[in-house]
């Protein structure tokens, strides 16, 4: 083993041609062109670079004086030879990436968590957000077809009991980000449905005929409009559908081809009957519907004794079918809240207009 290189002598710049090689006794022994040894030095004594790259390598002595060499295959051949970069060595570098692998996959597994608790309902608000209107009203009528083809039929109420619907939901939906004209209501006979309400993206309400017979108070009904009417407001049947199809719904918004569409809107029917919405998301269509109530005139409590009365009849015995009040195990706690805004104690109740409804 003999590395050719250049020798520099302690405390000089003054550069020699020179060879390195190892003894038997594995000591470093550096001899000029001319054969003369001109250092040696026990090889462990001697302090041997990095190898980085094509870097010249260099071996500095006790002595400082130092070889430098771009051999770096002989330098490595060295250290083998003299047990220097034997297990020991490799087992150093693999314990070190081995924590660095472990670090690493820490890390992507925080980075996933993070995508997916934080990232996706961000970027789903934003998405829901910046939805254009002519987007929400493809998802929505996709949407309302397939409820009718697998789920709804045509009403059976009668034209006055539409006609006070509609007077309702118009008084309520002035109040709308989206002013009166930004909100249909729609009758539609629930059947396996049951008793349930929903709202579309682009501001179109759906009732069940089943709802309706329910309701015993016209504030009853106005809460119910005023809770779907802020779920479309704050697009939330958006965002439960870019949650869950995040990726094909960027490439909508990006690339502008709508192909992808028919995908995403096929969950939404599903989200929307089976009232899987979080219950931040209730809460928030609660409080923007006593709000709302509120400003008309109307009682905020009465939502909550709508949802409790329907919490009675539906979820008796056998628990709750899906519905409006949907898996909603909290029914008392909105009531409460329901009650709270409207400043009143549990049972204290006047109404504002205690005629039965029709
Ligand atoms: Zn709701």
């Amino acid at each position: 083993m003999n590395l050719e290189g250049v020798y520099f002598f302690p405390h000089t710049s003054r550069p020699v041609h020179a060879f390195a090689s190892l003894s038997p006794e594995r000591n470093l022994i550096i001899v000029d062109a001319a054969g003369t040894v001109v250092a040696q030095a026990p090889f462990k004594a001697v302090v041997v670079s990095q190898r980085l790259g094509r870097l010249r390598r260099r071996l500095k002595l006790p002595d400082a004086g130092h070889f430098e060499t771009s051999d770096n295959d002989g330098v490595d051949a060295m250290l083998h030879q003299a047990g220097r970069l034997r297990s020991g060595g490799l087992i150093d570098r693999l314990e070190r990436s081995v924590k660095w692998v472990v670090v690493a996959l820490l890390l992507a597994v925080l980075s996933v968590y993070l995508l997916v608790a934080y990232g996706f309902p961000a970027a789903a608000v934003w998405l829901a957000r910046e939805t254009p209107a002519s987007v929400a009203t493809i998802i929505s009528e996709q949407t309302l077809q397939t409820l009718d083809r697998l789920a709804l039929s045509p009403s059976k109420l009668k034209p006055i009991q539409m006609q006070k619907a509609r007077t309702l939901f118009a008084r309520v939906s002035t109040l709308g980000a989206r002013g009166a004209a930004g909100y249909r209501l729609l009758f539609r006979h629930g059947g396996v449905v049951g008793p349930n309400a929903l709202s579309l993206p682009d501001g179109t309400v759906v009732m069940t005929d089943e709802l309706y017979v329910l309701v015993q108070r016209d504030d009853e009904l106005e809460g119910v409009f005023g809770h779907e009417i802020a779920h479309a407001d704050r697009r939330h049947g958006l965002q439960m559908l870019y949650e869950g199809s995040l990726i094909p719904a960027a490439i909508v918004l990006v690339t502008g081809d709508p192909s992808q569409l028919g995908q995403i809107a096929a969950a939404l029917p599903a989200i929307l009957i089976e009232t899987s919405y979080s219950r931040r998301f209730e809460q928030q269509a609660d409080d923007d519907s006593a709000v709302m109530l509120k400003r008309i005139g109307g009682d905020p409590a009465a939502l909550g004794e709508f949802l409790e009365r329907m919490d009675r009849k539906l979820c008796g015995q056998k628990g709750c079918s899906a519905s409006w009040l949907g898996s909603h195990p909290a029914t008392a706690d909105r009531a409460a809240r329901l009650r709270n805004e409207s400043g009143r104690s549990p049972n204290g109740g006047q109404t504002r207009r205690p005629a039965p409804h029709g």
